[in-house]
This record gives C-alpha cells, sequence and structure tokens, in this order.
C-alpha cells in the first residue's frame, strides 16, 4: 500500500496513541494532534508531527487537516458509564470536533475520514436483559440511544454519511464495543469496566483490604475487545471499502461478575464483593454481532478476554507499583 499523510485526531488518547504506533510502523507520515498538553499524552511518538490543538474549532481543524490524505477521529469527549452518565451536556459538545473535521476535509481535500462511533449508539429497548444475543447494525434504528454521548454518535454517524453521499468524502464508521488493553484510562473518573476492576483488585492487593466495590448487581453483561484487535478492524474498515457504520467488537459476552472473576485469579486473589446499586450501570445487556464484518472483512477478533486481561493488569499494575498516573506521559523518542 502506497504510503499517505495521516492525521489522527486524538492521538493523546488510548486508541489514539496505539494507532500512530501502528501507522508510524507501516511507514506512513503522522500527524498527532490532541487538545490535551503533550506531557499529558498516553503515548507520544517523535517520528510523528505531535500539535497540541482544540479540534473543536473549525479553524484548529483545518490546521489538523491541512496536507493530510487520510483522518482518523478518535477525538472525543468520552469516558465509562461514570462519565457519561454524568456529563451529557459535554459528551455531546464533541459533535462540533467532527463536524469540523468533515468540514475541513471537505475544504482541505483530504480523501477519507474515519469516524469511532460507539455501541451506545443502540437502541436501548433492545438491551434490557442479560442474555442479550448481540446487536446487530440494524439495531440502531428506530433512535433510542445512550442520552447524551449515544446520541451525538449517532448524529455525527449521519453526518458522515452524508457527506459521503453529497460531497463525496469517503467516510468510514466502526462502532467501537468497550476497547481495553495497556496505555489506557484507569482511574480518575472516565475508566471503563475492565481497568476499573483491574486497578480495584490491584489496589485491594496492595491495601491488603480483601473488598471490592461493584457497580450495580454484577449480572449486567458486555463484551470487551482487546486494542490489539480494535486496531487491526479499524484499519481493514479504513481500508475497505464498507460504507454503512459496522459493528467492531467481541462477541464474547460475559457479567460483570464473571469479569472480576478473570481479574481475581490473574491477581491469584478473592475478594468480598460489595454491591453499589445506585452507581451508574448503563444497560442491562451489551454485546456485538459480528455477522456482517464477518462476512465483508473475515474480521474476528484474536484475542481471549482472559489473555487481554493478563496484559491490562501486568501493565496497570506496573502503573500502580511504580507510583505513575496517567499524567505521567510515556515518550517513545
Ligand atoms: P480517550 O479519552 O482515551 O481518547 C480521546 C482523546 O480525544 C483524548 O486524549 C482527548 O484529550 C481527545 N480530545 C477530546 N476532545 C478533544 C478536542 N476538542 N480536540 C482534540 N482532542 C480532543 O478515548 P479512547 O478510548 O481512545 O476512544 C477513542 C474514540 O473511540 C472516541 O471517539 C470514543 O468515543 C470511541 N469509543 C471508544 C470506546 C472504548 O471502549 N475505548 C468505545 C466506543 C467508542
Amino acid at each position: 500500500m502506497s504510503k499517505l499523510t495521516i492525521l489522527v485526531a486524538g492521538a493523546g488518547g488510548f486508541i489514539g496513541g496505539h494507532l500512530v504506533e501502528s501507522l508510524l510502523k507501516q511507514g506512513h507520515r503522522v500527524r498527532a494532534v490532541d487538545k490535551k498538553p503533550q506531557w499529558q499524552w498516553y503515548q507520544r511518538f517523535h517520528e510523528a508531527e505531535n500539535l497540541t490543538l482544540n479540534l473543536e474549532d473549525k479553524q484548529a481543524c483545518i490546521q489538523a487537516v491541512n496536507g493530510t490524505d487520510w483522518i482518523y477521529n478518535l477525538a472525543a469527549d468520552m469516558g465509562g458509564m461514570g462519565f457519561i452518565e454524568l456529563n451529557k451536556g459535554l459528551c455531546m459538545l464533541s459533535v462540533l470536533i467532527n463536524t469540523h473535521l468533515l468540514m475541513a476535509a471537505r475544504h482541505c481535500g483530504a480523501q477519507r475520514l474515519f469516524y469511532a462511533s460507539s455501541a451506545c449508539v443502540y437502541a436501548g429497548y433492545k438491551q434490557k436483559t442479560t442474555d442479550n444475543p448481540g446487536l446487530k447494525e440494524e439495531d440502531a434504528y428506530p433512535a433510542d440511544p445512550e442520552d447524551g454521548y449515544g446520541w451525538e454518535k449517532l448524529f455525527s454517524e449521519r453526518m458522515c454519511r452524508h457527506f459521503r453521499e453529497d460531497f463525496k468524502l469517503e467516510t468510514r464508521v466502526a462502532r467501537y464495543h468497550n476497547v481495553y488493553g495497556p496505555n489506557g484510562t484507569y482511574d480518575g473518573g472516565r475508566e471503563k469496566a475492565p481497568a476499573a476492576i483491574c486497578r480495584k483488585v490491584i489496589a485491594a492487593k496492595m491495601g491488603g483490604t480483601k473488598e471490592i466495590e461493584i457497580w450495580g448487581d454484577g449480572l449486567q453483561t458486555r463484551s470487551f475487545m482487546y486494542i490489539n484487535d480494535c486496531l487491526k478492524g479499524t484499519q481493514a474498515i479504513m481500508n475497505s471499502g464498507i460504507l454503512q457504520p459496522i459493528n467492531l467488537g467481541s462477541a464474547e459476552m460475559v457479567s460483570i461478575n464473571q469479569l472480576v472473576d478473570i481479574v481475581e485469579d490473574i491477581a491469584g486473589i478473592k475478594l468480598k464483593r460489595n454491591y453499589n446499586l445506585s452507581a451508574p450501570k448503563g444497560v442491562r445487556g451489551r454485546s456485538s454481532d459480528n455477522t456482517l464484518i464477518k462476512e465483508l472483512l473475515q474480521w474476528e477478533p484474536s484475542i481471549t478476554l482472559r489473555e487481554g486481561l493478563e496484559k491490562t493488569y501486568a501493565w496497570i499494575y506496573d502503573q500502580m507499583k511504580s507510583g505513575s498516573s496517567k499524567d505521567d506521559v510515556v515518550n517513545k523518542f
């Protein structure tokens, strides 16, 4: 494949940082952009052109996009349930990022834009039981997405579609289902279940408390995709001719209690579980139906939840043991 100049928006975040690394390894020129000061980026690579810009601003988007061939939009104000249930306005403001990136892509003549959508676009009435058979792409309509965050994602998906249809900008959209792995958020309030459970189990082990707080009754179900699978799938979708939003997630559904079982097993500890029924817990059951992506891209996650959690647990353990926090950027110079 020819070498491209590629913008990664949200490069200071979890998935963005890993994507920059992957694109650089393939020999592409990468412009990495995030609104956070660079010392707060989870990963930073000296081979990339690193810029700090707030992409809610249209001029900043033009500066970021100018001279690039492809754009991966991974920038959003987001987090786990604890964040998105309490910050709906902030989540919706991410619409400015995608809107201005699409406008800048059109203005600057970029060829292709990838948008990171979410399983949170799926209708709430399809996710009321723990035995969810897996959400198919058509389950996003009639629309009843997650309030705030999910509506922004659904609206931005439509923006991508109409920019493609009306302005001939090539757009690709993946609906990510819970991505986890090293170099991601594990504390501070934006972390998602796998990282939060790892952190809590490690804290209980280090502190000798032998207890863990679980949000909800632990019976709610989810599926989790390891970062390496996410990277492969994201780039396969970007390289493909797939025009409709498509699931990118794991179909290995577990309850939160089962997730805790695995992490306890990795840690070699058993903890007393305290269920906090008033904490944010999201939908009752959610998993990815991968029929379409298997058929179109022959893509399936290759890393089991157990394998992925071992790597994630080890990374979070090292961070906590060395006393580093998310503010200690990993410099890849
Ligand atoms: P993240 O929070 O680690 O990264 C997002 C990055 O975007 C952050 O570094 C943040 O500073 C940056 N950002 C926010 N507002 C910005 C702005 N105005 N200008 C420039 N940068 C800005 O999140 P992530 O887990 O890497 O997620 C990446 C994308 O994938 C997001 O769009 C997210 O909604 C989507 N997604 C992620 C998951 C998941 O499980 N991680 C699931 C579904 C969808």
